[in-house]
């Protein structure tokens, strides 16, 4: 076996890939997205000898590509889904309470204007979000406070405007740390290593044929979990439809759409809730929700269309700021795994409830969201369970993170969010000058060279894209600082000067085409 496949796991190293693979395994997970790494986290933690595949970089699927919140969905309590809002609004406190640093609270403001619509449910409904939460909170501000929590809103008719809290997250980051949680637990976790088919042994599933740089390699384990999101079926045909919906979003420098809280608002055109929140030194705008009709072996990218209706809602709410494409740092689009309902319905209308199904040997899981990662575990595992005879866990719900030491404020606090335990060993390994941040984001220094050393950076992509968000928060991908990056990560990587070339090279194609503007018109 080549030792090619960049890997994540805790005994054994790259060299040790082969022996991983050889081993008999309970559950083999596909799939390293939040849903897969959930799934591998709460059943390592089970005591099941668990291994996780992913064909291209851990979160290279729709979980590094959301709008990053971790939100009980006032929006699905609109439209009647209690059971999704209180999951999510149970699973938003869990992870506050449990990742401080990586989960944080996030206010929003709803903007009201004379003659609006809806104030009275909007209201109802955050009574109700309080009480699922165990809080309260005062949510109506006449239109001076508004101000002072939204300054940049369109002062036109302003009314008063609507306050709430939820949570954001870096998305890809929170992947990384259940991964890790995972790994610390027993399990392993393989990059770049993908399923290209399932084994039977009659009916049965019994594991699968993985395919990366190297040789064609079978592995065994008593049961299969499909975690592969939107691009469930190939493997094994069945399962509910999915209808693939692809969300766009912006990102804008902070001092261009500068925002004390998340600015939820309806679009001008079409009145789908669309929101801007300051994420990460940068500010977010999203999203679009679209039939992804590309192939879904391609990255989705935005339309120069998408772009059009996320600006005009922009220039809607914030018409002062005069915002133009000039001000757009990057862009991203991914695509939700969502359950198909009525043939002809509208994307926003889909249910964002999971599903989880069982065939001998093989557990599937789809839909979902992000918030609800530990839910769709346990759910997938109640499956498990019962391919398992022998294995009798209750599956009672527990927290995601083992505590770890708390306290501190920015960077202390970021660091322990994102890397739990590891946190201790990232700091010792910081240079001089390296608990800086990057100009322009939240990031330390040393976030890039513990990426680096230590969480099984394939491709530069992986660094820029997903450890770090550096590709995103910086203008052209961050290609200005890529020599302060290249004499940290290129040692710690071991790449000569031909490999970083061509990462460098292929880093910046994959950033034109897929986090730019598009070209055509
Ligand atoms: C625009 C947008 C905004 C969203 N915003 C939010 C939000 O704010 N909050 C929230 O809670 N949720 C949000 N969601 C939903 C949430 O992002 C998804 O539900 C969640 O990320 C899905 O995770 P997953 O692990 O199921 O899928 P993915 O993250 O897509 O993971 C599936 C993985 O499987 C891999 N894979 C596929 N085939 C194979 C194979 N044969 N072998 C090995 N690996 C394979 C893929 O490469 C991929 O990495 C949003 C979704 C979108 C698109």
């Amino acid at each position: 076996m080549s030792g090619a496949f960049s890997a994540l796991w805790r005994q054994g190293g790259r060299a040790g890939l082969a022996d991983v693979l050889a081993r008999e395994w309970d559950v083999l997970v596909i799939g390293g997205g939040i849903s897969g790494a959930g799934v591998l986290l709460e059943a390592a933690r089970r005591g099941l000898r668990s291994l996780l595949v992913e064909r291209h970089d851990f979160a290279w699927g729709t979980s590094s590509r959301s709008s990053k919140l971790v939100h009980g969905g006032l929006r699905y309590l609109k439209d009647g889904h209690v059971r999704l809002t209180a999951e999510s609004v149970r699973e938003r406190e869990m992870l506050l309470a449990c990742a401080p640093g990586l989960v944080e609270p996030q206010g929003f403001a709803f903007a009201q204007y004379d003659g609006a619509r809806g104030r009275r449910s909007f209201l109802a409904g955050l009574a109700l979000y309080d009480v699922m939460a165990g809080r309260r909170e005062r949510h109506w501000l006449d239109a001076d406070d508004f101000l002072m929590a939204a300054p940049n809103v369109k002062r036109d008719g302003l009314a008063g405007g609507i306050v709430y809290t939820d949570a954001r997250t870096d998305d890809a980051r929170l992947v990384l740390r259940v991964l890790r949680e995972a790994l610390d637990h027993g399990a392993a976790a393989v990059n770049y290593l993908g399923a290209r088919e399932l084994l039977r042994s009659g009916d049965r599933v019994c594991g699968a044929l993985l395919a990366g740089d190297g040789a064609d390699v079978e592995v065994r384990a008593r049961v299969v979990v499909d975690a592969t999101g939107a691009w469930s079926g190939p493997l094994h045909g069945a399962g509910p439809r999915l209808r693939p919906l692809r969300g766009s979003h912006l990102v804008l420098p902070a001092w261009r759409l500068p925002l004390a809280r998340a600015v939820s608002l309806m679009h001008p055109h079409d009145g789908r809730p669309v929101f801007a929140f300051p994420w990460e030194g940068a500010t977010l705008v999203g999203t679009t929700d679209l039939d992804h009709k590309e192939s879904m072996e391609r990255a989705a990218r935005i339309t120069r269309a998408e772009i059009d209706y996320l600006m005009a809602a922009l220039q809607a709410q914030f018409p002062s700021l005069q915002l133009t494409d000039e001000d757009i740092l990057s862009t991203y689009a991914g695509v939700r795994p969502v359950i198909a309902g009525k043939e002809g319905g509208a994307p926003s209308k889909e249910g964002r409830e999971h599903v989880a199904w069982s065939s001998p040997g093989l557990v599937a899981i789809a839909g979902g969201k992000l918030t609800t990662f530990r839910a769709i575990a346990l759910d997938a595992l109640r499956l498990v369970k019962q391919q398992l005879p022998g294995w009798d866990d209750p599956l009672d719900a527990c927290a995601v993170f083992a505590p770890v030491p708390q306290g501190g404020t920015g960077v202390p606090r970021r660091l322990n969010g994102r890397h739990g335990a590891c946190a201790a060993a990232l700091l010792d390994a910081a240079r001089p000058g390296e608990l800086e941040r990057i100009p322009g984001t939240e990031t330390a220094w040393v976030e890039l060279r513990w990426a680096a050393r230590a969480e099984a950076v394939h491709h530069l992509d992986d660094l820029l894209l997903r450890r770090t968000r550096l590709g995103l928060l910086l203008r052209a991908g961050g290609v200005a600082h890529m020599d302060r990056i290249r004499a940290i990560c290129q040692p710690e990587l071991g790449w000569d000067d031909a490999r970083w070339a061509r990462e460098d090279a292929a880093y910046r194609a994959h950033w034109t085409t897929h986090h730019g503007l598009p070209h055509e018109h």
